[in-house]
């Protein structure tokens, strides 16, 4: 039988296992549950394409772009939303908003 938890407790162990370091008996234990276990065992098999994935390592010169990068941007960012344009959006909503009413009060 297949519970939530077993799985939970299989997928825990799962990088370790994948990488021989689990007791034998945790080994067999695994082993016996991928062997019954489709979801289980696809989990296994994205663990074991993820450990085997190689990771690039940074170019140091792409990394002073990226913080470049990353700074520019969010200064662009902060100029389009700059909280004094919003409130002369506010003040400028209000005003119209103020002579409409009046001018529907008054000149009917
Ligand atoms: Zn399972």
């Amino acid at each position: 039988m297949r519970s939530n938890e077993e799985c939970t407790q299989i997928g825990d162990l799962l990088p370790e296992f994948m990488a021989g370091r689990v007791s034998p008996a945790d080994e067999q234990r695994i082993r016996a549950h991928l062997e019954g276990c489709a979801a289980c065992r696809a989990r296994a098999n994205a663990v074991s394409l993820l450990q085997h994935t190689p990771v690039p390592v940074p170019d140091p010169d792409r990394w002073e772009c990226f913080v470049s990068g990353v700074v520019d941007a969010a200064e662009r960012r902060r100029k389009l939303v700059d909280p004094r344009r919003i409130w002369t959006l506010v003040a400028v909503i209000v005003v119209l908003a103020v002579a409409v009413f009046l001018w529907v009060r008054f000149a009917t």
